[in-house]
């Protein structure tokens, strides 16, 4: 086993004194040496993915399977600690933590939640170990901040649900085995009410998934149309007309997923951060890097008080999701000002057979897109001020 040298241990935090979470990080270090995470490519994603897949089933096989799923379904619950450290270490090899996120941070708590026990023992293995992939088909072209505006129905007729409608911004939709999905069990209804969660099998007859093609080239999103899709009444998560308070708990669950994984691979940026300033930065350069420490400090606590917070009241739960996102999303702009700043045209100039710099490009580009994802940064501050400073609703 490896002598393990911090990384982050300038970072303030509990988990570094403790014994058994430092012998985890030597241990997934050492695995990660031998097993190498596969660089993302989003140019080929379908590759991409099943290659990321492949990894994520060997790291299962080798002890290192979800934290966050009861061992009988194929994970290992680990604290809080363990969960950071994993997150660091996946991100500072380069592992993608947005692969299956939805099947990873989004269905698993859902269904620890709220799903049956044939719900559980069905979808929750294939995800712990990489088996199955899996997109969210919340938002609509008219219901993206305001959710609950969607249209999309699902109509029950005996035992299945007929689906039309249509979704839009769905990541990795045109690749995955199954969606998460929302519609109107109840039609006519409004608002929170009359809504179904539910999943969704995505070669069913009747979806046709159209990418969209970014400005950068890639197609991560896509469109879904829905004809008439069936899909059994038994793949309701929760009670039916009540998913509006499934889709809430997926959301602090997204919000908390991307907290924490984000900040683990803007950790592992900053070191990079760190050395194009030691060799070509100014003093202002500097002053930035450090109001970035100062930030990751905060959102690495920000994590581990999140990981922790399930058993609160939601709104409350929800506004602390709410708080990490929207320091993730911030910090995601900074550290690419700041590296934009430090490498002034390079960041643009990209050789396009140069894998490292197009990865410094995209990442460029991109970074906008967690003020965005997940919801956007208004709505995060929305929730802030209703469940922790408990203003009235706007
Ligand atoms: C990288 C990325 C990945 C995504 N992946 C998925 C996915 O896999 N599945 C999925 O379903 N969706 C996904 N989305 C969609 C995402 O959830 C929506 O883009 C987001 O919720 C915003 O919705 P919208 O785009 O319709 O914008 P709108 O809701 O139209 O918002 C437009 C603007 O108005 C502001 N606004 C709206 N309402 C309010 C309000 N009440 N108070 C203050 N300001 C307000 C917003 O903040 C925003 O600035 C993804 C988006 C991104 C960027």
């Amino acid at each position: 086993m490896s002598t393990v040298s911090e990384p982050f241990d300038n970072f303030p935090g509990t988990y570094a004194w403790d014994v058994d979470e430092r012998s985890f990080r030597a241990e997934i270090r050492d695995y990660l040496t031998q097993d190498p995470a596969p660089i993302f490519d989003r140019f080929d994603l379908k590759t991409s993915l099943a290659e990321m897949l492949a990894w994520h089933r060997r790291l299962a096989a080798a002890g290192f399977p979800l934290p966050n799923c009861p061992t009988e379904f194929g994970g290992r619950p680990r604290s809080v600690g363990m969960q950071l450290v994993q997150a660091e270490e996946m991100a500072a090899v380069g592992a993608n933590f947005a692969v299956n996120i939805v099947g990873i941070s989004m269905l698993t708590p859902l269904l620890m939640a709220l799903g049956s026990a044939e719900q559980q023992a069905r979808w929750l293995p294939p995800v712990a170990h990489g088996e199955e992939l899996w997109c969210q088909l919340f938002s609509e072209p008219e219901a993206g901040s305001d959710l609950f505006g969607m249209r999309t129905t699902a109509i029950i007729d005996g035992a299945d649900l007929r689906v039309t409608g249509q979704k839009i911004w769905s990541s990795t939709a045109e690749h995955a085995d199954f969606g998460l999905m929302l519609a109107r069990t109840e039609p006519g209804s409004t608002g929170r009410r009359g809504i179904g969660c539910f999943v969704v099998d995505m070669k069913s007859p009747g979806i046709d998934v159209r990418p969209i093609k970014q400005m950068g080239g890639s197609t991560e999103f896509a469109e879904v149309f829905f004809d008439d899709v069936t899909v059994p009444v038994a793949n309701l998560i929760g009670t039916p007309g009540d998913g509006a308070d499934a889709a809430l708990k997926v959301l602090a669950a997204e919000r908390s997923g991307l907290a924490m994984g984000s900040y683990a691979v803007f950790a592992a940026q900053f070191q990079e951060l760190v050395r194009l300033c030691a060799s070509r930065g100014t003093s202002g350069h500097r002053h930035a890097l450090a109001k970035l420490w100062e930030a990751l400090a905060v959102q690495r606590l920000n994590a581990i008080r999140q990981a922790g917070a399930e058993t609160e009241e939601p709104t409350r739960v929800m506004a602390l999701a709410a708080a990490g996102k929207l320091r993730g999303g911030t910090l995601s702009v900074m550290m690419q000002d700041l590296r934009a700043e430090l490498l002034g045209m390079e960041i643009a100039a990209v050789d396009p057979s140069d894998q490292a710099a197009a990865l410094v490009s995209e990442r460029f580009v991109s970074s906008l897109g967690l003020s965005l994802g997940g919801g956007t940064h208004q709505m995060q501050r929305n929730a802030i001020a209703e469940g922790l400073l408990k203003m009235p609703r706007s």
